[in-house]
């Protein structure tokens, strides 16, 4: 018999970005083991493909449209699972946009809306869901910020300001609400939808360097040799939302095959 410490049963989960690529992989993972999962998506189609397959499958998962940066909407979605006793005990703000650009050509309100989404729209989330779990004294918050939050890359220095204050905000809440455990996953590459974004990008600044090239170079830069999956870092946040995980917070670790060391 599995460890009632071991597993997520009894658990609900809400993982916002759960239609697509890492958010997917994550819904699939704590839905397996135990977890009843809210696919959070501002996309319909995405976040019920997802929880439908999930149900498909036997696993617990439930879609929900929602736009992260809607305060209001968050307001709404809060109310109606605190009527129905399904608040989450996990909270997993995976949802990012990205988009790349040299520094002077990034216009106010491309920032703005990078900073809406990756960096507020966490805020928000954690501001509508985490009182709850402190009040139970349970919970686990784990954001999905990135290397690039640690490093900074260039021609994304709106993404990388986000992503590093998606750490820093999830640092401060760690010492704030305790037990509950706040922390970041940093992934390096991952095979995703997103990552044709980068691939793209590079390949219009040279277009003799195919999309191809410009993914076995970033292969060639992981010591590991082989892109993220999205189950990679599902794993993570799985160990990261056990029970028996109690004396980890406040901590943003690489999921990222040796990509970056600090
Ligand atoms: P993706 O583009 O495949 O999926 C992102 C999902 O978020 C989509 O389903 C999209 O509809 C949803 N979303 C976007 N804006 C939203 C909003 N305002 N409200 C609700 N949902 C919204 O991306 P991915 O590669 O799976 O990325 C997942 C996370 O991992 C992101 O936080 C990303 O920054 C991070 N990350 C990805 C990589 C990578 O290589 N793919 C590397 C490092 C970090």
């Amino acid at each position: 018999m599995t460890d009632p410490a071991e597993t997520l049963e009894g658990r609900t989960a809400l993982v916002t970005g759960g239609g697509s690529g890492i958010g997917r992989g994550i819904s699939d993972e704590l839905a397996r083991a135990g977890a009843l999962v809210l696919v959070v998506d501002m996309k319909a189609g995405s976040a019920s493909d997802t929880a439908t397959s999930l149900a498909r499958r036997g696993l617990a998962a439930r879609p929900i449209t929602l736009d992260v940066t809607d305060s209001t909407a968050i307001g709404e979605v809060r109310s109606m699972l605190e009527a129905e006793d399904s608040m989450p005990d996990i909270l997993v703000n995976n949802a990012a946009i990205f988009e790349m650009g040299a520094l002077e050509d990034i216009d106010p309100p491309s920032w703005d809306r990078m900073i809406e989404v990756n960096l507020k729209g966490p805020f928000l989330m954690m501001q509508a869901f985490i009182p709850r779990m402190v009040d139970q004294e349970w919970g686990r918050v784990i954001s999905i910020s990135s290397t690039a939050g640690k490093t900074g890359e260039a021609y994304a220095s709106h993404y990388c300001a986000a992503k590093r204050g998606l750490i820093a905000l999830s640092q401060s809440a760690a010492a704030e609400v305790v037990p509950v455990t706040v922390n970041c996953i940093c992934p390096g590459f991952v095979e995703t939808p997103m990552t044709r974004i980068e691939t793209r990008f590079w390949h219009s600044m040279d277009p003799a360097v195919s999309e191809e090239l410009v993914v076995q170079r970033m292969r060639d830069q992981i010591p590991l040799g082989r892109m993220g999956r999205p189950e990679d870092i599902a794993r993570a946040v799985r160990w990261l939302s056990l029970p028996t995980n109690d004396y980890l917070t406040g901590q943003a670790i690489n999921v990222d095959g040796g990509l970056d060391f600090h």
